[in-house]
This record gives structure tokens, sequence and C-alpha cells, in this order.
């Protein structure tokens, strides 16, 4: 069967090997020239499915709990499985708490113990949460390298071309997230940072609890730390804003005040592209199937929408539960 995936994005990625893994032949088109530059390539690459249940419906808890397996198979080496530390500073002390009734599948770690997991955090918070199932990657790593076996597998790859400029494809995939023009589509904008501290080592996501602007470091290879993210109900994809740069600078800093002699090397916007549930949907419409609103969680979500989205393709789902298939929100309720 021959099958367009349009956008190279982790939706579109995580398709093309799916699909091309049950034996489909997969073209990929992507209107931008190279890959990156989209929402998936500005991600925080944590898998959390546990921490996401903080603000998210359980689907993303049931959804997301074997993406760290899924990337681990497909990427093997790729997968950094040290869990999430959760942390606030003394006067926020109480957002612990709130974020602890919220989530589950985590330990409380007092200063001792956050020392042992985070030796360059010693001393700087008196305890934490700690979530030992959760993973994370590094998300540009990651698409390189799944494009790269993609190609390598016989999938074709097309940059800088419209989807709407090919056809003769048995079924189409779309992934093309905000400009798939979906009315019920909103776009929430994510600014981030990325710093290169060469005095701090972290192993793993550390996010800092702040009533209003609680961020996150995720730690990427040579010292280099992405900070993120802002959640702006906005389409803008313009340059990070002074205050969003402050809050993620300030994030940082609390975390370690070493972080005041990093460097910043890059700042980001992505939008991420969110239904009115903030929940992700895999729907079909004759020949074509669309994943889309992923929202806060494209790496954690695209392996199971990918594997939905492969079975309605080769029609392994039946067609009397079909909406309860693509509707997540009912499926998990
Ligand atoms: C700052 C930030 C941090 C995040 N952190 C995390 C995280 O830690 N963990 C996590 O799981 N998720 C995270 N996310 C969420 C995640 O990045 C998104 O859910 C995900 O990227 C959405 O992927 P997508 O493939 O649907 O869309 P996109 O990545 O936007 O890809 C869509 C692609 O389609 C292409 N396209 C559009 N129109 C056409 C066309 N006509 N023809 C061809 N191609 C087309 C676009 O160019 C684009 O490349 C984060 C997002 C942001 C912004």
């Amino acid at each position: 069967m021959r099958v367009l995936v349009k956008g190279a994005g982790v939706a579109g990625l995580t398709s093309a090997f799916e699909l091309a893994a049950r034996g489909a032949a997969v073209t990929v088109v992507e209107a931008r020239r190279c890959l990156g530059g989209n929402a998936s390539w500005m991600a925080g690459g944590m898998l959390a499915p546990w921490c996401e249940r903080e603000s998210a419906e359980q689907p993303v808890l049931d959804l997301g709990r074997d993406a760290a397996d899924w990337w681990d198979a497909v990427l093997p080496g790729h997968v950094t499985r040290a869990g999430t530390l959760v942390v606030a500073m003394p006067r926020d002390a109480g957002e612990l708490d709130r974020f602890a009734s919220r989530t589950s599948g985590y330990g409380w770690v007092d200063e001792d113990e956050i020392a042992l997991l985070e030796p360059d955090l010693a001393g700087r918070f008196r305890r934490g949460l700690f979530f030992p199932g959760e993973a994370h990657l590094d998300p540009r790593r990651a698409m390189a390298a799944l494009q790269e076996k993609l190609a390598g597998s016989g999938v074709e790859f097309h940059f800088g071309v419209d989807a709407k400029d090919m056809a003769g494809f048995e079924r189409e995939i779309d992934c093309t997230g905000m400009a798939a023009g979906d009315e019920r589509l909103r776009g929430v904008r994510g600014e981030m940072l990325i710093l290169h501290a060469p005095d701090i080592l972290l192993s793993r996501p550390v996010r800092l609890l702040h009533p209003r602007f609680p961020l996150y470091l995720a730690p990427r290879a040579n010292h280099h730390f992405m900070v993120g993210a802002t959640m702006v109900e906005s389409l803008s994809t313009g340059p990070v804003t002074v205050r969003s740069m402050m809050e993620l600078l300030n994030a940082a800093y609390s975390v370690h005040p070493a972080f005041g002699e990093a460097a910043i090397v890059e700042t980001g916007v992505g939008i991420r592209p969110a239904f009115p549930d903030n929940l992700p949907r895999v729907e079909r419409k004759g020949r074509t199937v669309a994943i889309n609103g992923l929202y806060r969680h494209g790496f954690l979500l695209a392996p199971a929408m990918a594997q939905r989205a492969a079975d309605l393709v080769f029609g392994s789902d039946k067609p009397a539960e079909l909406a309860d298939e693509t509707d997540c929100q009912r499926r998990s309720a």
C-alpha cells in the first residue's frame, strides 16, 4: 500500500515508522527545507506521563506510559531513564504538596536524597518529588536518527514540498500540526532557551514548581540544557519576549546560581497544536487519517497515536468501535 505522510514533525516521523514496519511503501513530505524548526524541534523531550498528569487528563498517562519503551526499541541509546526530579523554592513549598496531590508514581526525597540524585543540587532544596519511571531524550537527535533510519529502510523524503503537490497515494496521514486547518485547534505558544553551562551537570529533567511559572531544565549533551517552556494562548511565532526570557532565566538561576555564567546559545518558539480538551486525536475521513492535538505531549503520545493511525490505515480497527477508538477522552474515561 502506498501511503503519504504529510509533515515531518514527531507525529509524521513516528507514523512513517509504524506504517513502514507494517509493510507500507511510505513517502514523507515536509514543507520546510529540512528537518526541524517546527514544534517538535523545540520540545524538551521529556517522557513524563506521571508528572504531566498534574495538569493533564488520565489518557495522557495511559497512552504515554509505554512511550519510553517505544523510543528505546526504535532508537536504542537515545532514551535516558533517570526519572524526573521536582523541586520548589522554600517560599513555594506548598506547590510540592499540590503537585503530589495531583500525581502518582513518585517518592518524596529529602535534601540528602536530592544530593545523591543530583550532586550539583546538594544543599539547594530541602525536599522534592522523584518520579523514577520517567525518561527523557534529545528531540533533535531522536528526530534526525529516526529520519535516517527511515530513509535507510526505503522511506522516501521530500523536503521543501507542499503536501498539496503530491498525488497518487492510496492513503494519506495528515500530521501537519497547526497547518492542518482544523477549526477546533488552537495554538499554545511555548518559548524555550538552550543554555550552555560547563560547570553544571544534571542527569535528569528538573522541574521547578512555581504558582505562576512552573518551568523545567532538561539536560542535553555536553552541558547543554533546554529551559522550558512557557504556555501562552497565542499563535504568534515572534521572538521570545522579555518577560518570558526573565522567567526562564530566573528558573535556571533558581535551580543553580552557576547558570548565571551560562551562555544563551539559542532562544526558540514552538506552537503546540491543541484541541479544546487538550487531548490528542486520531481521526479518519475517507482515505485520510489525521493525527493532531499533541499539545504538550508530542514525544510522549506520538508512538501510541502512530500505532492507532497505522491500525486505521490497515483496517485492523473495528468499524463499530471507531468512534471510541478515535476519541481518547471517551476511551479512557
Ligand atoms: C517549547 C516546547 C516544549 C515541549 N516539550 C515537550 C516535551 O518535553 N515532551 C513532549 O512529549 N512534548 C513536548 N512538546 C510538545 C510537542 O513538541 C508537540 O506536541 C509536537 O511537536 C507536535 O508535533 P506535530 O508533529 O503534531 O507538529 P509539528 O512538529 O509542528 O510538525 C508538523 C509539520 O508539518 C509540516 N507541514 C505543515 N503543513 C504542511 C504541508 N502543507 N505540507 C507538508 N508539510 C507540512 C510543518 O512544516 C511541520 O514540520 C513541547 C512543545 C514545545 C513548543
